[in-house]
């Protein structure tokens, strides 16, 4: 089934330079970027988009990490995008991520690991919702 998830590069990445190389592994795996835009995340939209985390000991380092430089968001589409964008990505922790991932390649640690990217199509439609409206994303 064709979906959408979201995704960001993260500030480790975009502070290396390392935007399109990370697309091009996403393009390269059939995933299509039908949306994508530069910004610089505020600590409250850091704050929000990581609640889940509020309780776990590094969420400060995460939203301070998160909120440091810019970020790309991104929506991208493809079959099964959710999973196939997580298999792309990689373990969290890119010691346990495959090769050829996004993660294995580029990752610095379990904290600064270069892309985001949503756990379930309910999360995914939370997610691009916080950052793109529809007529912003061009299928
Ligand atoms: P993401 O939600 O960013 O796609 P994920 O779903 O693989 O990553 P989560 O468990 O949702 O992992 O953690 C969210 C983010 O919090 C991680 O991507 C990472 O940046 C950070 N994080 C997770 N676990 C740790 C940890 N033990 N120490 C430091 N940072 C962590
Ligand atoms: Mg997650």
């Amino acid at each position: 089934m064709t979906e959408r998830t979201f995704s960001i590069i993260k500030p480790d990445a975009t502070r290396r330079n390392l935007t399109g190389a990370v697309n091009a592994v996403i393009e390269g795996a059939g995933l299509r970027i039908v949306a994508q835009r530069r910004i610089k995340l505020t600590e409250a939209q850091a704050k929000k988009f990581y609640e889940v985390h509020a309780e776990r000991p590094f969420y400060g380092e995460l939203v301070s990490q998160m909120t440091a430089e810019p970020v790309v968001v991104q929506v991208l589409e493809g079959p099964n995008a959710v999973a196939a964008y997580r298999e792309v990505m990689g373990a969290t922790n890119p010691e346990q991520a495959a090769e050829g991932t996004i993660r294995k390649q580029f990752a610095l640690s379990i904290g600064e690991n270069s892309v985001h990217g949503s756990d379930s199509l309910e999360n995914a439609g939370i997610e691009i919702a916080q950052f793109f409206t529809d007529d912003q994303i061009v299928g």
